[in-house]
């Protein structure tokens, strides 16, 4: 007999309902309730699970508020791997079509095809500045031009350009393209299939659909050279094919995956080390490097070569971008914003420093949309790493 949301018992079971992890809740922190931290969710969960409870318009509501920043995970001595739990509970309310509802099907399956994404990102860049997107659905300023796609210079690794992040910040691959080309390696680009990993498909429990991407995504990128991943919501999906998918090649493939900014750490000493005129960058890691991939040192050793890093005092709070949940949650996402707004105010004002470090783009744009008001740029760290390298050696440095 298959129980309602076809969660893994042992799984669901490892909560010891110690509470730990509520201070690292970002919805917790903002609503101060039980029912909208990690504990709370769980114990939801398991009422639906193994007492039968209904599926009701309030449980929903608590599993559709999470974030999915897996803060809690870090922070849970007995190892609850609650974006698992959350993952398949998404997955059951999507099949059950309970959430996910037309439009934003619609939304997620035009991810793949890139084309489309690439003119409809235009055609909402040119209603934008006629004003016809209202300022509520959280959408950023989009460019009205993009630069030129990369192209490929060898085989050594891979760089994986995405779907949304190629229509929308194709300047942080030509950062990261400058950063791995400086190191001597050259780069190739994916082949078909290869432009959408699925992360937000994932996210919104439409399991099948990222089963089938992940498949395509794989064969784009065959081999056995290194996948470099300058989104880390997307790292994070690509490393997680071994699991999603469940087959030896998806296992091998995930291993392979690696974000740009680990693999430049490891060859920082080929990225010159500037001494003058070096300038203060906050960093804010998103949850998906910090929590999910937990990796924190790589940023700082790489933009440590060319500007000091001021460290916010948050202990790595969830911003609240959360892939599509800053447009399809926008009261909490804001919320929960307005804490990391606070927290990067507070190191400016006692820093100087205007330029936040944010190494995901639903990050860099869901802070954008706060920050610019307040005069404070947010760019990923190669961006602000690659044009004071070209900078110092004579070139474009734009
Ligand atoms: S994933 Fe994030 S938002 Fe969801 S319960 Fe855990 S800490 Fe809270
Ligand atoms: S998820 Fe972990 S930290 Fe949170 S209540 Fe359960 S056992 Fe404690």
């Amino acid at each position: 007999m298959h129980t309602a949301l076809r969660l893994d018992p042992s799984e669901l079971s490892t909560c010891v309902s110690c509470g730990l992890c509520l201070p690292h809740c970002p919805t917790f922190r903002v609503s101060g309730e039980e029912s909208y931290s990690p504990r709370g969710r769980i114990d939801a969960m398991r009422a639906v699970e193994n007492d039968g409870r209904p599926v009701d318009d309030a449980f929903v509501d608590f599993m559709e508020t999470c974030v999915q920043c897996r803060g809690c995970e870090p922070a849970c001595p007995s190892g609850v791997h609650f974006g698992s739990l959350m993952e398949a509970t998404r997955a059951s309310l999507a099949a059950s079509r309970r959430t996910v509802p037309r439009w934003q099907r619609v939304g997620y399956s035009l991810l793949p095809r890139h084309r489309l994404l690439l003119a409809g990102s235009t055609a909402l860049a040119l209603a934008q500045r006629l004003r016809l997107v209202p300022r509520r659905l959280g959408v950023p300023p989009l460019p009205l031009r993009r630069p030129r796609p990369l192209a490929p210079t060898g085989d050594d690794v891979w760089l994986f350009t995405g779907c949304v992040m190629d229509a929308w910040q194709r300047d942080t691959h030509r950062c990261a393209a400058e950063l791995v080309t400086l190191t001597g390696s050259t780069y190739a680009l994916a082949g078909p299939g290869g432009g959408c990993c699925g992360a937000l498909h994932v996210h919104a429990g439409l399991h099948d659909d990222a089963v089938d991407l992940a498949r395509r995504v794989m064969s784009s990128m065959p081999g056995e050279a290194p996948i470099l991943v300058d989104a880390a919501g997307c790292g994070a999906a690509l490393k997680a094919y071994g699991t999603l998918v469940g087959t030896p090649e998806a296992v091998r493939f995930s291993d392979r995956v690696v974000d740009v900014l680990d693999w430049l750490a490891e060859r920082a000493e080929r990225i010159p080390s500037i001494e003058a005129e070096r300038p203060s960058v906050i960093v804010q890691d998103p949850c998906h490097l910090r929590h999910v991939q937990r990796s924190t040192a790589p940023t700082r050793i790489v933009l440590g070569r060319v500007a000091d890093v001021v460290e916010l005092d948050d202990e790595g709070l969830c911003c609240g971008a959360g892939g599509a949940y800053s447009a399809l949650q926008p009261a909490m996402a804001g919320e929960i914003r307005e804490r990391k707004i606070e927290a990067i105010v507070r190191v400016r004002n006692a820093s100087g420093a205007t330029v936040v470090a944010s190494a995901n783009p639903g990050c860099s744009m869901h802070l954008s949309g706060a920050l610019e008001a307040l005069g404070i740029e947010v760019r990923h760290p190669v961006e602000i790493v690659a044009p004071i390298v070209a900078r110092a050696s004579g070139g474009r440095g734009g």
